[in-house]
């Protein structure tokens, strides 16, 4: 029976690698990556050798059939995304559908787990976040309004990937829907040189990050305090 590996792999720092996942991707026949090149970093650093593929190019699902085909002969194979879990955010869920609608259970699928850009930020960002909502990336248009209303009017911790390109935006939006004073914690960069953690309400992030233009670079998780929270972090 072969088996299929999901694979965390670093987002950042390439020492955030489990030895489990080092002894996999030595082990198994391919590596279905993202994108190789990406990839190839990381193994080269560990010495793998192991064959790498694109299961994925220009935002659609690539070599299904191939990749099927290496199931079928009893191949044994690593996904990866080019950081941070696979199919969170990240491309791998639709390859899993067909593997499973092919396979059943012929094919066991294994996570190997390792980071995570949500659950490293949450870790760290210093507030209750025993509940917690993830909205992933925000719809640029449609349904946009409707979920920043939601994240306005919820108790619970909202938490949502953004872009260097979208950050200021979002935080505009944050504004404008939870009001200037809402907390919130945006975490920047994790496990790499530039990793911070802007933490206050969204007037003061804002004035963070309008200060110097480099701090808009990078990578962004995006936490909101709860309305109740907020409140009682105010004495209200
Ligand atoms: N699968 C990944 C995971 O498990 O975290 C997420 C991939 S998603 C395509 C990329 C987004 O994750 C980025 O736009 C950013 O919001 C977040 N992200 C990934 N790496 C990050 C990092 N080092 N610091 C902060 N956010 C990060």
């Amino acid at each position: 029976m072969a088996t299929l590996y999901i694979i965390g792999t670093p987002i950042g720092n390439l020492e955030d690698i489990t030895l489990r996942a080092l002894r996999i991707l030595k082990e198994v026949d391919v590596v279905l990556c993202e994108d190789t090149r990406v990839t190839k970093r990381l193994l080269s650093k560990y010495e793998i050798t192991t064959l790498t593929m694109s299961y994925h190019a220009q935002s659609k699902l690539a070599k299904v059939d191939k990749i099927l085909a290496l199931l079928e002969e009893g191949k044994n194979l690593a996904l990866v995304s080019d950081a941070g879990t696979p199919c969170i955010s990240d491309p791998g869920s639709l390859l899993l559908a067909q593997v499973r609608e092919k396979f059943g259970d012929e094919v066991a699928l294994v996570p190997i787990p390792g980071p995570s850009a949500i659950i490293t930020a949450l870790s760290s960002a210093g507030i209750s976040v025993a509940e917690f909502t993830f909205l992933g990336f925000l719809p640029h248009k449609k349904g946009r309004e409707t979920l920043f209303k939601e994240i306005a009017q919820s108790e619970r911790v909202m938490v949502f990937y953004e872009s260097t390109h979208r950050i200021l935006k979002a935080l505009e939006s944050l504004e404008k829907f939870c009001g200037p004073e809402r907390e919130i914690i945006v975490a920047r960069e994790l496990t790499k040189i530039y990793e911070e953690f802007a933490r206050g309400t969204v007037a003061g992030v804002q004035a963070h990050f309008a200060k110097k233009a480099d701090r808009v670079r990078g990578e962004f998780v995006v936490i909101v305090e709860g309305k109740q929270d907020h409140k009682s972090s105010k004495g209200e």
